[in-house]
């Protein structure tokens, strides 16, 4: 697999939509912990649309995919994460160039999470989705220097992610609604980074 074409955006998504819906209650219960017991039932209802969307309007392009599903997000998933997930995909698929290669979804992976910073202002250690995003564009990164596979990029990528998702745990939240707990937000995972690692672990099982 040299180069990522529609077909597999498109699988990306479709399985990010399945990881989702088998751990929204999960993912809800992360929220209901720290924030408003939302984020499973808005994500799931915010990627049942993007894999509506996909099938009813058959992407041509891999941007088609980014900014479709982005656009969808950004419409159905509300809350913070709707517009923050929104941000990500639509500036990766603005960033894309065809034809895709590891190194060219990397680079504008690394755009879409440096889009989210700035729509969130949230750093690394804030416990947000960051915490999770940003050490996964950085792994992509790595394994793009060190000319790594496919496969093997995705799943560094994905265990980053999920290994990022795990340190939010002991952070407290300086951003989103689980700052208002402040020190109470101590000691539960992130929701919207564990969300995250699945759109990473989606990424990996496609490429698999
Ligand atoms: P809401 O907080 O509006 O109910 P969700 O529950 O869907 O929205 O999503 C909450 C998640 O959004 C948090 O767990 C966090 O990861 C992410 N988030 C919230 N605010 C920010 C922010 N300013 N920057 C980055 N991520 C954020
Ligand atoms: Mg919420």
């Amino acid at each position: 697999m040299d180069t990522l074409d529609t077909a597999f955006f498109v699988a990306w998504f479709e399985e990010a939509a399945r990881l989702v819906r088998r751990d929204r209650d999960r993912l809800t219960e992360l929220d209901a912990a720290i924030g408003d017991a939302d984020h499973g039932t808005n994500l799931d209802r915010g990627l049942t649309e993007v894999t509506k969307a996909l099938a009813e309007w058959p992407p041509e392009t891999p941007v088609q995919v980014l900014t479709s599903a982005g656009a969808a997000l950004i419409r159905r998933v509300g809350g913070a994460s709707g517009p923050l997930y929104g941000s990500v995909f639509r500036q990766a698929g603005k960033a894309l160039r065809a034809p895709v290669t590891l190194a060219g979804f990397s680079a504008a992976f690394e755009e879409g999470v440096v889009a989210l910073e700035r729509l969130g202002k949230a750093a690394l250690g804030d416990k947000t989705m960051v915490d999770a995003l940003a050490p996964a564009s950085r792994a992509l990164a790595l394994a793009v220097r060190d000319g790594v596979g496919v496969r093997e990029a995705f799943e560094q990528a994905a265990r980053a992610a999920a290994e990022g998702a795990q340190a939010t745990i002991p952070m407290q939240a300086r951003k989103g609604r689980a700052s208002y707990l402040g020190e109470r937000s101590i000691g539960h995972e992130d929701p919207g980074a564990a969300s995250a690692a699945l759109f990473m672990e989606a990424l990996a099982t496609v490429a698999s």
